[in-house]
């Protein structure tokens, strides 16, 4: 697959990349020095593969480690990453290699568009979330106190990996995270796919090497796609928020990760989105129950937790609102004319808004 950054860049899906990782990054990047980033979890499942296969190729690996999670995405993680770079004296002819889940890839990818004004960055995603959204697009960034992915940089990967059998070691709950994006894909702008998906979401689940492959693939090629017509988000890369806005509300409110990951909150906020969609007439109330059906039958969300019933319906407004997504104050959302169908809608009357968090288990 082949998308658009700076200048275009590869996807490779498919399994064992990871261990032709060295060739493939010395075709792309050309690189001598490659620092491999990744959590301690990934670095002792996949490190010493990556490691190989760089030597192998020519390359000298210099492995690092960084924080697990959303906590990798701090000032204080990367700062220590930039000065572990300096440290091992990278320069603008090396490039950095992203090993692991979205929270590695955004924390190593902003390193490197910072380091010497921007080295090279490779992603290797090893998570579904990461494989099928966060790698492809070139969002990188971290989290301030005031809020999540609020210091960042556009920064083009030169490669991206997706080695499908990294994830036979994830754990279901993260498939399931994963998979809440992979659905999106379906939701915003195909409902072939999203079809397939109500036919063969639990074989992708169950990582039946075919279905995981085409979820994948599909997923890559949307992003790929809208990402090239709007590389910076200024119109109809918006559409990938689908459940986002309503997602981050909730993902918010449960102190992020701990009581919803995000692809849980983005799952439940899909349902939230087109739930309102109905509500507003802009789509019927089947298309909506059916992508309610579609998210059940996952194991994802479609109201809030225990932990979050009740929570305060004018808390998440207000989280809704301010949301950086949002201009001026006003309530803009990615809406659904049908499954398949998403579009920007600027001016949302809040109490609409309301009765569909009040349904969802808010107060
Ligand atoms: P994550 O990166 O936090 O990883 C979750 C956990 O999975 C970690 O404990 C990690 O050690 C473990 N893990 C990763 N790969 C594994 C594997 N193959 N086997 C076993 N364990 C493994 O989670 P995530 O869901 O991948 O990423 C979430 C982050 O991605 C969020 O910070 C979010 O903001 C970001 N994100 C970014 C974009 C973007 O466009 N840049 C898009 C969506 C999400
Ligand atoms: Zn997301």
């Amino acid at each position: 697959i082949s998308a658009e950054g700076v200048r275009p860049y590869d996807v490779h899906v498919g399994r064992g990349l990871l261990d032709e990782a060295g060739g493939l990054v010395m075709s792309a990047a050309g690189a001598r020095r490659v620092a491999v980033v990744s959590d301690a979890q990934v670095g002792a499942l996949y490190g010493q593969r990556v490691d190989d296969s760089l030597r192998a190729a020519g390359l000298t690996p210099i492995p690092i480690t960084v924080a697990e999670g959303e906590a990798a995405k701090s000032f204080e993680g990367l700062q220590s990453l930039l000065g572990v770079l300096l440290d091992s004296g990278l320069d603008r002819g090396d490039a950095v290699l992203a090993l692991g889940g979205g929270s590695t890839g955004d924390l190593a990818g902003l390193a490197a568009a910072l380091y010497m004004r921007g080295i090279d960055v490779i992603q290797a995603p090893t998570t579904l979330l990461a494989q099928a959204d966060s790698a492809v697009g070139g969002k990188t960034a971290i989290d301030a106190p005031q809020g999540k992915n609020l210091i960042g940089a556009f920064w083009h990967p030169r490669l991206v990996l997706c080695d499908l059998e990294a994830l036979d070691t994830l754990d279901d709950r993260q498939m399931r995270s994963g998979y809440a994006e992979v659905l999106k894909y379906g939701l915003l702008g195909d409902r072939a796919f999203f079809e397939w998906l109500e036919a063969n979401g639990a074989a992708v689940l169950d990582r039946e090497p075919e279905h995981l492959a085409h979820a994948v693939e599909t997923s890559v090629r949307a992003k790929a796609a809208i990402v090239a017509e709007d590389p910076r988000e200024a119109g109809r890369r918006a559409l990938l928020n689908l459940g986002h806005t309503f997602g981050h509300a909730w993902e918010a409110e449960g102190g992020f990760g701990e009581v919803l990951t995000h692809g849980e909150a983005v799952a439940l906020g899909c349902v939230q989105a087109f739930q309102l969609s109905a509500r507003l007439g802009l789509c019927n109330a089947e298309e909506a129950h059916r992508v309610e059906a579609a998210v059940r039958e996952t194991g994802l969300p479609v109201r809030a937790p225990a932990a979050l019933r009740g929570v305060s319906a004018d808390a998440l407004l207000a989280r809704m609102a301010g949301d950086k997504k949002a201009e001026g104050g006003r309530l803009t959302l990615i809406l659904a004319r049908g499954i398949g169908r998403a579009e920007v809608v600027r001016d949302v009357a809040p109490e609409a808004v309301r009765e569909v968090l009040i349904e969802g288990g808010a107060a």
